[in-house]
């Protein structure tokens, strides 16, 4: 299977990718901030819980995530692979997506980094709250997201790259470019 985490900092352009690379590669995708929304749309318990970290713009706690993520792999049958997007977001949850793989005989083949200029996030989540509303894209806490991004997930890129399956991306640029460097890095796999 081939396995991708793509990640980066909210806004970094981790959704609009991974649905290029589902198209080209024929995996699954996890989005897990597309499955709490879901959830909160859906008015479900776990919608509840997950708002109010969402609109705090914290993350949710990992016991929970990491649950959910297993139960959404394994829903997946025959798959080529899978696309991680938005998990893992702290050392725990690489951990713990580690050992789940591991538990099923796989393992992560990349972790793509894209790598965007902070003030150009700023622009783009910004501009994202205006046109889809997504109640989290407003200054106040896209700032905080982009604090626990610094402290809670920024050391994920160390311990990818001690895993030896880092890959950093130029997250600045067309949306072509950026998709051509990203299959060369899944390619070479
Ligand atoms: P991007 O714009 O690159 O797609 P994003 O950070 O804007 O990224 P999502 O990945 O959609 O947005 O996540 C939205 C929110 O959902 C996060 O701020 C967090 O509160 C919660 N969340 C999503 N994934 C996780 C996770 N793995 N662990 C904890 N909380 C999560
Ligand atoms: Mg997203």
């Amino acid at each position: 299977m081939l396995n991708v985490v793509i990640f980066g900092a909210p806004g970094s352009g981790k959704g609009t990718q991974s649905e290029r690379i589902v198209e080209k590669f024929g995996i699954n995708h996890i989005s897990t901030g597309d499955v709490l929304r879901a959830e909160i749309k859906n008015g479900t318990e776990l919608g509840k819980t997950a708002k109010g970290y969402i609109d705090q713009g914290q993350l949710i706690p990992d016991e929970l995530m990491i649950d959910i993520l297993a139960s959404v792999f394994d829903s997946f049958k025959d798959s080529k692979g899978v696309i991680f997007d938005g998990f893992p977001r702290t050392i725990a949850q690489a951990g713990a997506l580690k050992q789940m793989l591991a538990d099923r005989g796989q393992a992560v083949s990349v972790m793509l980094d894209l790598d965007v200029p902070e003030e150009e996030l700023m622009t783009r989540l910004i501009k994202r709250g205006q046109e889809s509303g997504r109640a989290d894209d407003n200054e106040e806490t896209i700032k905080k997201r982009l604090l626990v991004y610094h402290s809670q997930t920024a050391p994920l890129i160390d311990w990818y790259k001690n895993e030896g399956v880092y890959k950093h991306i130029q997250g600045l640029g067309t949306m072509d470019g950026i998709f051509a460097d990203i299959c060369k890095a899944i390619e070479n796999v």
